[in-house]
């Protein structure tokens, strides 16, 4: 038999409960929380979207390995063992652990650059966007014109746009150190880059003689869409094409908190032989010895075998399938979403969904916290609040205002994902009665943490 029903790769050996509430009860925490959802208590909610970071299960495997793994203070067995996954994955020669993605970002960018230079991506993640500001150089985004659309359908919007690069790379390319592709483009959605692509900007980077870094949190998803998309790599393990990714690059950063299927971590890697040694001794400053990073052992045995788990092509057949079923619900019923569904999110387009609600007052809050409200969902803002505040202080809206719902690995089953769908839809279906938002407290650097905001009135900002 053929079959259609793509299931669950695993059977559950332990559960965790989830608690339900009452629609006053979570009207209530959410003005304790200053409506802002990444202040609630997670007990108040019913199913976390908030992010797919760290927020995996790990396997039995995983769990059976903490145990065995060696808490020596310098040289762990543990160590040796990451140092071995990463390697047989990526084939960088230096793998510098750290407790997770943007302490590789930090320690990169603060060792290769300095202030006033360019970083180009397809689209920076916000921490690295961050780190990189944080070090006065500029993080520019050059994501294909097709990324930015978000009802587009095309098979890699992740992609960089070359002739951007390479303007770039002409005009101010003494400005800049190094190139970065994101894989898969969290910020664009999540949306796949192509083989093509990347050996395109490794072309580039070789006229121009700088080297080029993944920021591979999503690596294995990535792999796993170039299998089903690009031509030719249909009989390809995700092994192999993420090796083959891998090895067009210098150097990564990585988030084992996402594809690393572990619940903290991540490293740099990279070939540079003295931007790995100014990375170490940064890292012995700030993150620890150079065999832990900040990790325990036990850490370094989970992203050891996540890594390995994480290429299974029937657990990634199965994850891919999973974001697809709910953004075909969605945009069955209406609701406009980034086209197509991401690797590990749904991506639903609020300021197309909430046209009366102006992007300075935040379309994406006003439908993140209404999902709450109704149906105990936390998603999360990827919009305006997260990218609108600039290091001038001024303000503009973001070049989308969506709303994230990320899919933990491994944690929800198809009916969790049906229950989403059906307050998503019911959501949409209300939403000439939501209203937009107003920030009250104004933290200066990645304000969508911790902002506190107020309804705003009826009548004001009109
Ligand atoms: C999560 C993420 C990071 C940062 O990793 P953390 O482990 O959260 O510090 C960097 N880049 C991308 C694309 C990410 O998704």
């Amino acid at each position: 038999m053929e079959f259609r029903t793509i299931i669950e790769p695993f059977r559950i050996k332990s559960i965790e409960s989830v608690k339900f509430t009452n629609l006053e009860d979570r009207e209530a925490a959410l003005v304790a929380a200053a409506y802002n959802v990444f202040r609630l208590r997670a007990d108040d909610v019913l199913i976390d979207l908030l992010t797919d970071s760290g927020t995996g299960a790990m396997s039995a495997a995983q769990w059976g390995a903490l145990i065995q793994a060696d808490e020596s203070y310098a040289g762990s067995r543990s160590f040796y063992r990451f140092e071995a996954a990463v390697r047989d994955l990526t084939g960088f020669e230096y793998i510098i652990p750290t407790h997770q993605g943007r302490a590789a970002e930090r320690i990169l960018f603060h060792t290769v650059l300095q202030a006033g230079q360019i970083v180009p991506n397809n689209n920076h993640f916000d921490t690295t966007r961050a780190n990189i500001e944080f070090e006065h150089a500029e993080a520019v985004d050059l994501v294909i014109a097709e990324g930015r659309v978000p009802a587009l359908v095309h098979p890699f919007k992740g992609n960089v746009d070359l002739a951007a690069l390479e303007r770039l790379l002409q005009e101010r390319g003494d400005r800049v150190p190094l190139v970065m592709v994101t894989v898969t483009n969290n910020s664009g959605g999540g949306q796949p880059v192509s083989l093509e692509n990347l050996r395109g900007v490794r072309a580039l980077c070789d006229a121009y003689r700088k080297p080029l870094f993944l920021d591979a949190c999503r690596f294995a998803e990535n792999a796993y869409f170039i299998k089903r998309r690009e031509p030719g790599y249909q009989d390809r393990t995700p092994k192999a094409i993420a090796q083959e990714m891998f090895a067009l690059a210098d150097g990564c950063t990585m988030s084992a908190k996402k594809d690393g299927l572990a619940n903290i971590g991540g490293f740099l890697a990279m070939n540079d032989a003295t931007w790995a040694e100014q990375s170490r001794n940064l890292l012995i400053l700030t993150e620890g010895f150079p065999t832990y990073g900040g990790l325990a052992g036990y850490d370094l045995e989970a992203i050891a075998r996540g890594l390995e788990e994480v290429v299974d092509e029937s657990y990634l057949r199965y994850r891919i399938r999973s974001i697809e079923y709910l953004g075909e619900k969605l945009s069955g019923a209406g609701v406009p979403i980034i086209q197509p569904p991401g690797g590990h999110a749904i991506y639903i387009d609020a300021r197309a969904l909430l046209p009366h609600i102006p992007p300075l007052q935040y379309p994406g809050i006003a439908l993140v916290n209404a999902l709450y409200v109704e149906a105990g969902i936390r998603g999360v803002e990827i919009g305006t609040v997260m990218f609108g505040l600039h290091p001038d202080g001024s303000e503009t809206p973001a070049a989308m205002d969506l709303v994230r719902l990320a899919v933990p690995r491994r944690v929800y089953t198809q009916s969790h994902i049906d229950y989403v769908a059906e307050a998503v839809i019911g959501v949409a279906a209300m939403r000439d009665r939501l209203r937009g938002y107003r920030i009250v407290s104004p933290p200066k650097v990645l304000r969508h943490f911790t902002a506190e905001f107020a309804p705003v009135e009826d009548g004001v900002g009109a």
